[in-house]
């Protein structure tokens, strides 16, 4: 494998942005001008290249669509505000999808890469980033096994795949969580810390069943005894009780590790704000709501950043959380992972990556 193989770059002779209504960007509808491709067979990655964005011809036995070897990471490029474009930790975000790749028995990709690619389409469709604030351009890498093959053995061939779209400030009022005691998302042992495709399909049909009732998302507990938070949806899970800020650990490998909760964390300690890594039981905030000392509750995920939650019902108990403006963390948060983005707040940890403003080719 030669990492520092150089990217081909064949741009579109023609731009669609002039299709796309820049004052009204739904999440996920609307696709920029080009794409990265690269492909693996005979034990290597070869020909990385940009080409104009295209559909696939995909053979019906393709098995990724069979046998779920499909793997995604999501992310987002902004202008700061004196219009550079950037990346968030793109490095870690190539690191997760080799994570991912290497449960799922895929070969992973090499991270200098990922980045340089990343980099490269940025620069190349850096017209299709929103200015105003709290848009972006988001970013979903992909990775499928591609051989054409009936029955369950690891595919020989895989693509690896980048293309971007432009998303409008997201906005997210609060969400009513349900938390499960059904149905559960992940096991030690199994793929909950991957971002693996088939975890999203499992998920539908709960969801589903949570929304019938009046709630948006699901609070994912533990398989065992339904008892040990997870996480939610596609966001990790904070509390604040008693004024420290509390998320599951890592450890067991059911949850995903989320470059938003760790920057969340990494803020806060570096601001001396008490925070805990521990797993919480569902009755310690059961138990925090009825003695008053629950004071917040949110969702962390590079889409929203922070999705703050209102209510969470729990059997026959639904749960009131004191309203937004009364929140420290939450709201702070929020605000110093938009700053960093924007260029605002002085970035003490190098999460941003620039992307050199000029044309390539
Ligand atoms: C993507 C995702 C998150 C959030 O991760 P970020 O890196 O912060 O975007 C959390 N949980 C799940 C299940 C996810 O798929």
């Amino acid at each position: 494998m030669n990492s520092d193989m150089k990217i081909k770059i064949t741009k579109s002779p023609t731009t669609r942005i002039a299709e796309v209504d820049f004052t009204n960007l739904p999440f996920g509808r609307n696709f920029a001008d080009h794409i990265f491709v690269c492909d693996y067979d005979n034990g290597e990655w070869h020909h990385p290249r940009i080409e104009p964005f295209h559909n696939f011809v995909l053979h019906p036995a393709t098995m990724a669509l069979h046998y779920g070897q499909a793997i995604f990471e999501g992310m987002k490029a902004s202008k700061t505000h004196d219009g550079v474009p950037m990346l968030f930790r793109p490095e870690r975000h190539a690191h997760r999808m080799n994570v991912s790749a290497k449960r799922m028995c895929m070969p992973e990709f090499p991270e200098d890469l990922f980045v340089d690619a990343l980099s490269k389409l940025i620069q190349i469709d850096q017209a299709w980033i929103p200015e105003e604030e709290g848009s972006a351009l988001y970013i979903r890498p992909t990775m499928i096994a591609t051989d054409e093959f009936i029955g369950v053995k690891p595919s020989q061939s895989y693509k690896f795949f980048v293309f971007t779209g432009p998303v409008g400030p997201y906005y997210p009022k609060p969400v009513r969580l349900w938390a499960e005691t059904e149905y559960i998302r992940a096991a030690q042992g199994g793929t909950g810390f991957a971002k693996a495709a088939g975890n999203y399909a499992g998920a539908l049909y709960p969801a589903k069943l949570a929304q019938d009732r009046g709630f948006d998302q699901l609070l994912w507990l533990d398989a065992r005894e339904f008892k040990y938070i997870q996480e939610s949806g596609t966001m990790n899970v904070f509390f604040v009780i008693d004024g420290v800020t509390i998320t599951p650990p890592l450890t067991g490998g059911t949850i995903l590790d989320g470059v938003t909760r760790s920057s969340i964390l990494e803020i806060l300690r570096s601001e001396g704000k008490p925070t805990s890594e521990h797993p919480i039981t569902i009755d310690e905030v059961v138990q925090a709501y009825h003695n008053g000392t629950l004071q917040e509750a949110f969702g962390a995920g590079t889409a929203a950043v922070v999705s703050h939650v209102s209510e969470i019902g729990y059997r026959d108990l639904l749960m009131t959380l004191p309203p937004v403006s009364e929140r420290k963390i939450g709201p702070h948060v929020k605000a110093v992972i938009d700053g960093i983005r924007a260029g605002v707040i002085e970035d003490k940890w190098g999460w941003t990556v620039p992307v050199a403003a000029e044309e390539l080719v």
